[in-house]
């Protein structure tokens, strides 16, 4: 599914200065894994992320995604339904005013036919647990619960690949739980 072959990420900081992120990654993660990537701050893991779904491009090296190079700019819109990603902060992630649009954004965004569009919302809801939800304000729910939303709202897209950036960082320690057991139960 994720094959990195050599992948080297150099940014450039506000000096000038190169800043090597990644300096040679290889990597292969075969469909149903579940991998778990760690490491301490600045280490390179976000920047890894990124990659996987050509939301940046490899300074050199190569990154494939089920077969498809994401420096190939025709595959961009194949890779990014491929592969979801779910980010640290659930407030950056939620888009509408209640739990079903918002699960149902993204689905519209990308053109899923309209009569398909609830049944997906329901199943989304149901596979991270939050059906009874549904008709709730985003906002006024915990932490924990609004990841939830925002995993739902990836699920909704049906991704073969799914990668969590560090989704329980601004969580409490149930809100941790929460999403822990759900990435388990997925
Ligand atoms: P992690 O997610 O493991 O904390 P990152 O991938 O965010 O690590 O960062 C890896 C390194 O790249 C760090 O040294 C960070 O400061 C640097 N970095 C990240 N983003 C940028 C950027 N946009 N410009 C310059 N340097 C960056
Ligand atoms: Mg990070």
């Amino acid at each position: 599914m994720i094959s990195i072959k050599n992948l080297k990420h150099y940014y450039t900081d506000a000096d000038g200065n190169e800043v090597r992120a990644l300096d040679g990654v290889s990597l292969e993660i075969k469909q149903g894994e579940f991998v778990a990537v760690i490491g301490a701050n600045g280490s390179g893991k976000s920047t890894l992320a990124r990659h996987l779904n050509a939301l940046l491009l490899p300074t050199d090296g190569t990154v494939l995604v089920d077969g498809m190079d994401t420096e190939d700019e025709n595959k961009m819109w194949d890779i990014r339904q491929k592969v979801g990603m779910v980010f640290q902060n659930p407030d950056n992630q939620i888009v509408a005013a209640i739990v079903e649009e918002d699960v149902a954004f993204g689905p519209e965004n990308i053109g899923v036919p309209g009569p398909e569009i609830p049944q997906r919302v329901a199943d989304s809801l149901a596979a991270v647990g939050m059906t009874e939800y549904a008709k709730h304000a985003p906002h006024l729910l915990s932490g924990g619960q609004k990841q939830r939303v925002a995993i739902a709202g990836i699920l909704a897209l049906q991704p073969e690949c799914i990668v969590l950036d560090e989704p329980t960082a601004m969580l409490d320690p149930q809100g941790r739980k929460e999403i822990v057991g759900t990435v388990r139960k997925l």
